[in-house]
Formats: structure tokens, C-alpha cells, sequence
């Protein structure tokens, strides 16, 4: 397989003015962005992309749940396309470069091809999931989930917003839902560019994370049931607080989690007591556990200690207990050859580069049960995220995109 050489390089520049002229749509409050999936800003958003597409010489197709494939064609029209991409959406206050940078770096491989007159025996499609966000249609990578066969496209479509739209509705109203049917594609490979959203790449002082896994995670649901009483004349020994059970619960998520290191975390990160009244002791509680893992017997063993170790709680306590399963995903583990690629255009390059887990879910998750996948991950300042503060260098920008192409191009093989 023809590799391509050390100095070819993607542009920069027009990389970093084609992120800042995206951002000018669905602008923030705070210098980020609020491009929500389905509203009038991210058919915008997907007109720019199209034109900008088209003037790289690329073919726009379009499937039923907005999913946008901008083609480039290979010397062998036969061969299956090897896809890179990621989504155009952001958080209500998110940033400018969370998936932006994934699409948007994908285009910037096609046009420096185009620039050097490079041909790949494969296609290659730049793509542009619908809603990976999740935030105004729950869940997260819904889109890309469908074309996966994770979810029925009837019940993705079925999703309504807070205001009560639908899905699919809002789709056909900002006019970018199109023919093709969810998931009929093959693909060769799929790869994904993507900030890393956490703070190890920058404390580390490397350019590049090589994403070898996704972690899996476990959400449970826990209600405690005791009994509302006065906090100042119930006597001590005769109290059964929700809210002690909680504490206690909670400490001991923590520890589960340090006993469980490394590739292990754990926390509770919603929780409600109930009435809630300063001179009430709690007679319910009710909070979320969050516990992940990129291994799926520790991911297994973390809530079964939980949850035998909570009942001791409870029993201790006299408290009532309820844990119910309300989220789950089994960890990921990215295609060996794809992450290779990765690894050796990292290498191949110059650029330091780390072996990391994805900590959030990515359209990539999904990508890789139906084709050999992998991503490529740049720093972000203080691992922010999220937030329309969110903020990389061009430097990582064009380094993550150098490594996207090169792989992308020695996946697809270059032809004379
Ligand atoms: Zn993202």
C-alpha cells in the first residue's frame, strides 16, 4: 500500500478561516456557538458546507435522516469509499471546533488533494451527521445511530424537542431530509477527527491522540425511601435519612471507581432530596450514578459492587432502595488496522502523539459496528468543552488534520 510522503501537508490557513467563517453562523453569547441540530442555523450551516463541497468537484448526496455524504471519486468507481466526517451541530452554548473540526477537516483533506492532483483508488466521502449533539433531540448520535441500526428510524424521527416538535418534522421543514434510504452505504473505513474534550493531550504535551477505545458506561438510577421528620426533635437514633444513605452511597462510588484504576471513573453527578427543606431530614433521595470504562468486566464490576454495597447502606440505614439501569453503552474498541494508520501518519509526520480513550461518545462509536473505524484526536485548552469558551490552536487544528489525510489517503491508496 503506497503511503504518502513526510511533506505532504494540508492548509492550515484555510482550514482555520473556514472553522471561523462556519462559527459566524448560530453565533453564541460568549464567543461560541449555539447551531442547534434541525433549526434554521444548521440548514445554513449545511448550505455553506454543500457550496463548499461542491467547489471542491465533490457530489452531495443527502439520506432520509438529513445525513449529508459529499463524494470525491477514486480511480476504481467499484471500490468502497473510505468516509471521514463528524457533525456540523453544537451545544445551545458550545464551542467552535467540537465536530466542526472533524467535517470541516475531512473537506480540508479533499482540497488539498485537489490542490496536489492526488488520486486514490477509493472514493472518499466527507460526511456531516445529523444531531450527534443530542441536546434539542435526545439522545446523542441519534442520526448516525440509525445508520448503524442502532435505532428504528420511526422512533428517531418520533424524538420531540422541549417545545414538543418532532424530529422529523423539523427536518422536512428546514428542507434537508433526502431520498436515500439510512444505511444502505458501505464503507471501507471510516475515520474521525475530533477534539479530545478533556485535558490529557495539553498536560501531556502531545499533538495527537491515537484513539484506540470508546468507554462504555453504566447510568443507574437510585431511589432511597425513608421518612420526612423534623431535624430538631427527632431524636438521632430513631431517623431514617434518605439523605445519610446518598452521602454514604455516593462515597462509596468514588472509592469503587479509584479501586477500579486505571481506565476507570466514577461519580454521581444529579441529585435531588426530597422535600428539599432545611429543617427536614430527607425522607427520599433520588440521584444518577455514572460509572465508565473502556473494559467491559470492570465497567460489570463496578456496578455490581455498587449495587451490592449500597444495599449494605440501605439496610443499615432501615432505608428503602431502588437502582434501576437507566443508560448504557459496552465500550469500543476501534479497528486495529484503522488505528494503526493513525498512528504510523502521527508518526510519519513528526508529531508526538498518545494512545487515549475517548471519554465521550462520537459518531465514530456507532460508525464502528457496521465498518472498520477509528479517530484522531487534537488537544483542547483545559480539556473545556461544551461551553462556547471551548478553544484549540490552529497549530492542533492543522496537525489533527494532517494525520486525518494521511491516513485517510493510505487507507484509500493512492494510484499514479
Ligand atoms: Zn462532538
Amino acid at each position: 500500500m503506497a503511503a504518502p510522503g513526510e511533506n505532504l501537508r494540508i492548509d492550515g490557513d484555510r482550514l482555520w478561516d473556514s472553522l471561523m467563517e462556519m462559527a459566524k453562523i448560530g453565533p453564541g453569547i460568549a464567543g461560541g456557538n449555539n447551531r442547534q441540530t434541525l433549526t434554521d442555523e444548521d440548514g445554513e450551516g449545511r448550505r455553506l458546507f454543500q457550496e463548499w463541497c461542491e467547489a471542491a468537484g465533490c457530489t452531495m448526496g443527502l439520506d432520509t435522516m438529513g445525513n449529508m455524504f459529499a463524494r470525491r471519486e477514486g480511480a476504481d468507481p467499484d471500490a468502497l469509499p473510505v468516509y471521514v466526517g463528524s457533525h456540523l451541530d453544537t451545544q445551545p452554548t458550545g464551542g467552535k471546533y467540537d465536530g466542526v473540526l472533524g467535517v470541516l477537516g475531512g473537506l480540508e483533506v479533499v482540497r488539498t488533494m485537489n490542490d496536489l492532483g492526488i488520486k486514490t483508488k477509493h472514493p472518499i466521502v466527507v460526511t456531516n451527521w445529523t444531531n450527534e449533539e443530542g441536546t434539542r433531540f435526545a439522545p446523542a448520535m441519534l442520526a448516525s445511530g440509525v445508520f448503524a441500526g442502532v435505532h428504528e428510524q420511526d422512533w428517531a424521527e418520533a424524538r420531540e424537542d422541549a417545545d414538543g416538535k418532532r424530529f422529523g418534522d423539523e427536518l422536512d421543514r428546514i428542507g434537508w431530509r433526502g431520498e436515500e434510504p439510512v444505511g444502505e452505504r458501505k464503507m471501507h473505513a471510516f475515520f474521525e477527527l475530533h477534539i479530545e474534550q478533556g485535558p490529557i493531550l495539553e498536560a501531556e504535551g502531545k499533538d495527537i491522540g491515537v484513539v484506540t477505545h470508546g468507554q462504555g458506561l453504566w447510568w443507574l438510577q437510585v431511589t432511597l425511601t425513608g421518612k420526612d421528620a423534623h431535624t430538631g426533635s427527632t431524636p438521632m437514633e430513631m431517623r431514617v435519612n434518605a439523605g445519610l444513605g446518598m452521602a454514604r452511597i455516593t462515597e462509596a462510588v468514588h472509592r469503587i471507581a479509584m479501586e477500579h484504576l486505571p481506565n476507570a471513573v466514577g461519580a454521581v453527578g444529579q441529585a435531588n432530596v426530597y422535600p428539599n427543606s432545611r429543617n427536614v431530614i430527607p425522607g427520599k433521595a433520588v440521584f444518577t450514578i455514572d460509572f465508565r470504562s473502556p473494559d467491559l468486566e470492570k465497567l460489570n464490576s463496578m456496578r455490581a459492587r455498587l449495587e451490592k454495597e449500597a444495599a449494605e447502606i440501605a439496610e443499615d440505614l432501615g432505608l428503602g432502595i431502588e437502582i434501576e439501569p437507566v443508560g448504557h453503552f459496552d465500550p469500543v474498541t476501534f479497528d486495529p488496522g484503522c488505528v494503526s494508520a493513525v498512528r504510523d501518519a502521527a508518526e510519519r509526520l513528526g508529531y508526538s502523539h498518545l494512545d487515549i480513550v475517548s471519554g465521550a461518545g462520537h459518531d465514530a462509536c456507532w460508525i464502528n459496528q457496521v465498518a472498520p473505524t477509528a479517530m484522531v484526536m487534537c488537544p483542547c485548552v483545559d480539556g473545556l468543552s461544551h461551553n462556547e469558551a471551548e478553544e484549540i490552536s490552529k497549530d492542533w487544528a492543522t496537525a489533527g488534520a494532517d494525520v486525518l489525510m494521511h491516513a485517510v489517503i493510505e487507507t484509500a491508496e493512492i494510484v499514479e
